[in-house]
């Protein structure tokens, strides 16, 4: 497996530092609104990576934090007039149930900030005895960049330019110095230390995290593969690699990876996503795995600009995988080595190209349809076929789902149970062989968009579009 190093800018082999296991740190969400494309996007990526690796053979440590304590999280409180807790909870569910409905599987580990006070504190008072960090006299730590010889050496700057948005604390001896603790002296939002009450720096968190909940302990890094976001490469991986390098004595990780921003095509979103980038919002007018295929289906580091054309093609492309499932319905899967996952794999091996396991899944779904026609009871095909969709789910995530279900993606519980109940009352029909009823029945299903499949295993339906 090639991965992409985004501090060396080039693709290197993947060599883990424990034969066998891969420990993998993305930064996670602050929970303070919903989640948008933006954060469904990463996570889809490193959700791939993880289920790529594993597919591999590695033992996947996947953790993912939780920053439930911040800035952003304390003036949505007051906004609401209710506790910061509360709504870190509220948007920790929020984030939990849009990922799943992506197929963003759990992480192993999702540490919160609130519960690793100690880990930070104990990195705090590392890095004070290193004389990496120094305090002032509101009770404020900051970590001194200029003790660091290899600051900036992860985003490769030059200078410490276009830091002036960095709040300006008088006495901090840097201009790129970053708080690791900030005091609270009134009734605010703080915790205990043996800094005395206050709140920690948002960057410290991952490196303290990593360094109690994930690093094997083993080489010269805490980690191997630490994701994000490209727009958290400076500063806050930049300081995370910082606040790491001079607690520990390792580097933070081997690999690093970044994924591209996503941008919504112009204004003229359609009335059916509201305008909105809301990840929630989507998922009203889409199923999740449609949302999975066309958000998987452009390489992680380039930029995505979500528009709904695009989105609906991915529709299309994702329809003909369930339409391919629905002639294999009624077979059951098992495990057959095919060519077809050695290529998958090769092909998301290759930096997660992604482009190329797409085009794999097209080829598959041609050619099966192809034989299917020519021979349809090829059993031992038609096996090795299913083996092959069963593993695009394992690998990439979709295609998972009954296909006659999937095709009934939008309609309420109502309306399906509408639909089954004239389903039911015409099967009933047919073996009284009333079949001026039953046709009655059809057309009225017709009528309602409802196309009809009479299978050996049962009478199917989907809803047309
Ligand atoms: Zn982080």
């Amino acid at each position: 497996m090639t991965i992409y190093d985004s501090v060396q800018k080039t693709k290197l082999p993947f060599i883990p530092l424990q034969e066998g296991k891969v420990s993998l740190y993305v930064c996670g969400p602050t929970v303070y609104d919903d989640a948008h494309l933006g954060h469904a996007k990463s996570a889809l990526v490193f959700d791939l990576l993880r289920r790529v690796l594993e597919a591999e053979g590695y033992d996947v440590l996947f953790a993912r934090n939780i920053t439930d304590i911040d800035d952003k999280i304390i003036n949505k409180a007051r906004e609401l007039g209710i506790s910061t807790t509360e709504i870190a909870q509220r948007y920790t569910a929020a984030y939990t149930r849009d990922m799943e409905a992506i197929g963003v599987q759990k992480p192993t580990l999702e540490p919160k900030a609130t519960e690793s006070i100690d880990a930070m504190a104990e990195m705090i008072q590392r890095l004070l005895d290193k004389k990496h960090a120094y305090t002032i006299s509101n009770g404020d730590i900051y970590f001194d960049t200029q003790s660091d010889t290899n600051y900036l050496s992860l985003s490769n700057r030059q200078s410490m330019e276009n830091v002036s948005r960095v709040e300006r604390v008088s006495e901090k001896r840097h201009e790129a110095d970053f708080a690791l603790w900030k005091a609270v002296h009134d009734e605010g939002v703080a915790f205990d230390s043996p800094f005395g009450r206050g709140r920690p720096g948002w960057h410290l968190e991952c490196s303290a995290m990593i360094e109690r909940y994930v690093s094997p302990h083993v080489g010269d890094y805490a980690i191997d593969i630490h994701g994000g976001g490209a727009d958290l490469l400076f500063p806050h991986h930049e300081n995370e690699a910082a606040q790491t390098r001079c607690a520990t004595n390792h580097e933070l990780a081997r690999y690093w990876m970044h994924n591209g921003f996503v941008t919504i095509g112009g204004e003229k979103m359609s009335k059916s996503l509201g305008n909105s980038f809301f990840l929630k919002d989507a998922l009203k007018s889409y199923d999740g795995e449609v949302l999975r295929f066309y958000l998987l289906s452009t390489h992680y580091r380039g930029d995505f600009n979500f528009n709904e054309e695009d989105l609906i093609a991915s529709k299309r492309r994702l329809d003909r995988l369930y339409r391919l499932k629905k002639r294999l319905f009624g077979l059951s899967a098992e495990t057959i080595d095919t060519e077809f996952k050695k290529n998958l794999l090769e092909a998301l091996g290759d930096d997660l190209n992604v482009s190329r396991a797409y085009a794999l899944i097209d080829e598959l779904i041609s050619s099966a349809n192809d034989a299917l026609d020519t021979n349809p009871k090829d059993k031992t095909y038609r096996q090795a076929l299913l083996s092959a969709l069963t593993t695009v789910e394992t690998v990439l995530g979709f295609g998972g789902q009954n296909p006659y279900e999937y095709f009934q993606f939008g309609l309420d519980e109502a309306a399906k149970a509408h639909i089954n109940g004239l389903i039911e009352k015409r099967s009933e029909a047919k073996k009284a062989k009333d079949f001026a009823t039953s046709d009655a029945i059809r057309d009225e299903l017709s009528a309602l968009g409802v196309s009809i499949m009479d299978t050996p295993v049962g009478t199917f339906w989907e809803s047309r579009d």
